[in-house]
């Protein structure tokens, strides 16, 4: 029997790829305009790291890591997220010796344990930025402001920014005493998961996805009726930045990211719509204690991260067409021996004029040579037979217009990158 790929992981095949490198090449144009440089770290790292860069009471680190031990018995974790790699690789590499805000984007694959459904993989992708150096209110905003630019140039429709603050380890207790009071009350209603949670990490209820939770949390108390005066002074500066900025956002005080390191900024994208249509593509937040946590000195951060494959299903489920193949600039036919050789020599001239090109090595007839021309969505086919040989020409076909001249042999790679200008203009 063959052998299936794993449950929720997508092979993601040609036709497909081209929008993923669109969404890739979109990501990496914006954050060069706002000066982010790539990070590539590893897909696995210590366990460690993620039990204390995430947080030990994380539905991640509780029940989502793919954790084994190597060979020797070191307990390693494919990473769940990408943060916490970005964050280590910046201590470890001592990114902070300058004062200064260091801005670092990732893209690649993540890999949670959960339960696969649309848009819910086991392996999937992110593309995240993470700047530090800053507590700034303004780089929140402009942080926001960033993935909000390559969502709506994307062409994502009815986007929500939901905003929110999340306090910080000054005020945070005091809205956790209040909350644990509220839900008192009502503990025994509560989900398992909870339960469990109000005693380890209360804030994490209001989080909750079981209808039941969200009923008896809907009047509890939030963070930001607690927020001491500098993360109340900081909330409100990220608004006004945001409003300087243009960008659209509605304050969500229900909003609780996940993880435990985020402070003040929290933040998320939420595609609105019926059904699979509606949900998160992309969650951030501040995160000022996070690098300290990690053994680095006291630098503060921010980020954010989105799902592709929840991005592109959005988009597919929004109407909104995306590149699914880049087609071929020339197609060179060949009939006969002695052309079929020189076929291969004119394509590789194309190709090393820039331009793309392929030839037929199936030994097909003319017909079926220019079906396959169609079929790779050739713009142009170089027709060499051995008249056209013997007189140092080929025949150059517009395969849209049908128009069709002789061309000589040297001037073909110049007659195809003329005819495609002009067509483009
Ligand atoms: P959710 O509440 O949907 O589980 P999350 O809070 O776990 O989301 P984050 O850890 O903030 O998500 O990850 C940021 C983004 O990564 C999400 O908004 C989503 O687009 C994407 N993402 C997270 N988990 C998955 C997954 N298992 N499969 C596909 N995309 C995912
Ligand atoms: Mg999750």
């Amino acid at each position: 029997m063959a052998i299936q790929k794993p449950r929720g992981t997508e092979d993601i095949l040609p036709g497909q790829a081209e929008a993923w490198q669109y969404v890739e090449r979109k990501a990496r144009e914006w954050f060069a305009r706002y000066r982010y440089r790539e990070i590539r770290t590893p897909l696995f790292e210590h366990t460690e790291l993620f039990q204390r860069g995430v947080g030990e009471t994380t539905d991640i680190v509780e029940k989502e890591m793919y954790t084994f031990a190597d060979r020797k018995g070191r307990s390693l974790t494919l990473r769940p997220e990408g943060t916490a790699g970005v964050v280590r690789a910046f201590v470890e590499h001592k990114l902070y010796a300058e004062p200064d805000v260091v801005k670092l984007y990732y893209l690649g694959p993540m890999f949670r344990y959960e339960r696969p459904q649309a848009g819910r993989q086991r392996q999937f992708h992110q593309i995240g930025v993470e700047a530090f150096g800053s507590a700034d209110p303004r780089l929140d905003a402009e942080v926001m402001e960033l993935a909000w630019r390559i969502f709506t140039d994307l062409g994502v429709q009815h986007l929500r920014l939901d905003v929110n603050s999340v306090g910080c380890p000054m005020c945070r207790p005091r809205h956790r005493q209040a909350l644990v009071e509220h839900l008192a009350g009502v503990k025994d209603e509560l989900c398992p998961d909870c339960q469990s949670r109000l005693v380890r990490n209360p804030l994490r209820v209001l989080d909750c996805k079981q209808e039941r939770c969200q009923e008896l949390t809907q009047d509890a108390p939030t963070v930001l009726d607690h927020l001491c005066d500098a993360c109340r002074a900081h909330f409100d500066a990220v608004r006004k930045a945001l409003e300087a900025l243009g960008v659209p956002y509605a304050v969500n005080p229900r909003l609780v990211r996940g993880l435990d390191y985020y402070t003040q900024t929290a933040f998320e994208f939420v595609v609105e719509g019926e059904g699979h249509l509606a949900g998160t593509i992309c969650g951030g937040g501040r995160y000022n204690g996070l690098v300290a946590e990690l053994g680095g000195p006291d630098v503060p951060g921010i980020g954010f991260a989105f799902g592709v494959e929840r991005l592109l299903y959005v988009l597919a489920a929004q109407g909104t067409r995306l590149p699914a193949d880049a087609g071929l600039d020339c197609f060179v036919i060949a009939l006969g021996e002695a052309a079929k050789g020189e076929a291969l020599v004119l394509a590789q001239r194309l190709r090393a004029a820039g331009l793309s090109a392929d030839v037929d090595y199936l030994d097909r007839k003319l017909k079926a040579q220019f079906k396959v021309a169609d079929r790779y969505g050739a713009r142009f086919a170089a027709i060499l037979g051995d008249d056209e040989l013997a007189r140092g020409v080929v025949q150059l076909k517009n395969l849209a217009t049908g128009e069709q001249e002789a061309v000589p042999l040297a001037d073909v790679a110049e007659a195809v990158r003329q005819r495609l200008n002009r067509s483009e203009g």
